[in-house]
């Protein structure tokens, strides 16, 4: 490649969910398309986020299996004695990661799109530089690289782990705390607890989840509490302390908690803006350093556009990879449609899974006020049942108005992530209750508990 290649219709700088769905669609469409990523196709997606994630889920769901099997008379040795091979499992999740990355290269080969091992960086509003000094032009640019896990700064800090190091690891700590109390802290004590790992989260607020339905996320505390997890609720972490080849949890109140194998922060994440130098396109950023776009992905500067966690959307990636297409399908295929940021359905994967879409109790009745009605059917799951164990399921729906419109499913419980996709659809379409109570029930299951809501 020669400094000043020739210039292409579309730069996208970014490999992951919404990089790589940005620069397909637009070479779908015809466009002449150069795509950087420095490190591994699929970006956090792939490498360090949902899918390691989600192997590691399934690999706790089938300790818990195991030891509920034990329970049921079948002979799977010990409930104790069942504990999982780290590296024989780290194995199989990255022959899987390996799988997709072949298929990212085969797709993107024959899309003709050139793939650049480079970070990008602006030189100004039509030309990209590569780490090498070659110079990319482009009419349009995508902004699409994604973001990072924070750590706080405070004495200590690097004494911890983030969600990019726990997917190096290569066997339970057999004490772990967690800082935090969203979608990864939630996420990673669950699996933790489930492969044998004593974990103890530490969060700052009163609750899990803040931006989930309250009820649920008080319920899945206590289904965490019952599997041994402990929650320390209104704990502000002031500092970390080492205590030989263990760590200790200092809070603001002063307390000292007893000596971690390991400590991970999961404390949210900051947008990957920094290296971009994109003052030099002229590209204004939000307060946190998130690429500020408008509800057509297009920044302040005409022919620059940014897609998924660089951005202040959901940090999700259906809605990196929904963004991304709308973009292009506008761009390069004469489409109109702008991504509808309402109603996302999504899933927390805890033991067991939370799915949400619409709005929680407390938001409905802030924007309806008396016209909300909350119906719930809390039990406990049948397998729970019949192993005698506590763990219960409650769904949730919110309805407004005297149609009672169904404005919000809560569902937390076995298999909640996968019930929720297909009731996202039917929320989105504008269902009422009596919708549902007019569907006919499938028996047993968990999932007819949202049409028998009374
Ligand atoms: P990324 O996927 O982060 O991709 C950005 C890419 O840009 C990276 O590959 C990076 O190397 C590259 N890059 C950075 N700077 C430059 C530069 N200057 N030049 C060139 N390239 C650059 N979402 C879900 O929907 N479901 C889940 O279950 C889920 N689980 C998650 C679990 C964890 C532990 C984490 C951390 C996240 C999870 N997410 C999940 C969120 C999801 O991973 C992100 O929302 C999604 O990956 C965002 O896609 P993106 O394209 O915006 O950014
Ligand atoms: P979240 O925003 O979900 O949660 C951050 C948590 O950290 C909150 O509990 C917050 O508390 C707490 N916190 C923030 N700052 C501090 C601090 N200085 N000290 C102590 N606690 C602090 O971020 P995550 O890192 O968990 O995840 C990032 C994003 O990745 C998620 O928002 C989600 O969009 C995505 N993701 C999606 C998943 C999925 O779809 N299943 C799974 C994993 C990640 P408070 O509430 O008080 O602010």
């Amino acid at each position: 490649m020669n400094a000043h290649a020739s210039g292409f219709d579309l730069i996208v700088i970014g490999g992951g969910s919404g990089g790589l769905a940005g620069a397909f669609r637009a070479a779908e469409h015809g466009a002449r398309v150069a795509l950087l990523e420095p490190h591994l196709l699929g970006g956090t997606c792939v490498n360090v986020g949902c899918v390691p994630k989600k192997a590691m889920w399934l690999a706790a769901e089938v300790a818990g299996r195991l030891r509920l099997a034990h329970t049921l008379g079948f002979d799977v040795g010990p409930a104790d004695a069942c504990t999982l091979d780290w590296p024989e499992f780290i194995v199989h999740r990255e022959r899987y990661i390996a799988g997709i990355h072949a298929s990212y290269r085969r797709r993107l080969d024959a899309a003709g799109i050139m793939v650049v091992p480079s970070f990008g960086r602006f030189v100004d509003a039509r030309t990209v530089e590569c780490e090498n000094g070659t110079l990319l032009r482009g009419q349009r640019i995508l902004i699409a690289t994604g973001g990072r896990p924070q750590r706080p700064e405070i004495p200590g800090a690097d004494l911890a782990a983030v969600s990019d190091d726990f997917f190096q690891w290569r066997a339970a700590p057999e004490r772990v705390a967690v800082v935090g109390a969203g979608y990864i802290a939630v996420e990673l004590a669950g699996l933790l607890q489930g492969l044998g790992s004593r974990v103890e989260l530490f969060g700052r607020g009163q609750r899990l989840l803040a931006g989930f339905d309250q009820e649920l996320a008080e319920q899945l505390a206590e289904d965490y509490r019952q599997s041994g997890l402990r929650l320390h609720f209104g704990h502000s972490v002031s500092a970390l302390e080492k205590d030989g080849a263990r760590t200790r949890v200092r809070c603001e109140d002063g307390s000292l908690s007893e000596a971690f194998d390991a400590v991970l922060f999961a404390i949210g994440r900051r947008p990957n803006s920094e290296r971009l130098q994109l003052e030099r396109a002229g590209v204004v950023t939000e307060a946190g350093g998130q690429v500020a776009v408008d509800e057509r992905h297009a920044t302040n500067v005409e022919g620059i556009y940014a897609v998924g966690d660089i951005t202040s959307n959901a940090q999700l990636t259906p809605v990196a990879i929904a963004a991304a297409r709308r973009l292009m399908d506008r761009l390069y295929g004469g489409a109109t449609a702008l991504l509808d940021a309402r109603n996302i359905p999504t899933v927390v994967f805890s033991h067991p899974p939370l799915a949400q879409v619409g709005l929680t109790e407390m938001e409905a009745r802030a924007l309806h006020g008396d016209a909300v009605q909350v119906f719930r059917a809390g039990f406990r799951p049948m397998l729970a049942a019949l192993a005698d164990i506590p763990q219960r399921s409650l769904f949730k729906l919110v309805c407004v108005d005297a149609e009672r419109r169904v404005v919000g499913i809560h569902l937390l419980g076995e298999a909640a992530d996968e019930i929720l996709q297909g009731f996202a659809v039917a929320l989105r379409r504008g269902i009422t209750l009596d919708d549902l109570r007019d569907t006919v029930a499938i028996h047993p299951t968990s999932a007819e508990e949202v049409v028998l809501m009374r």
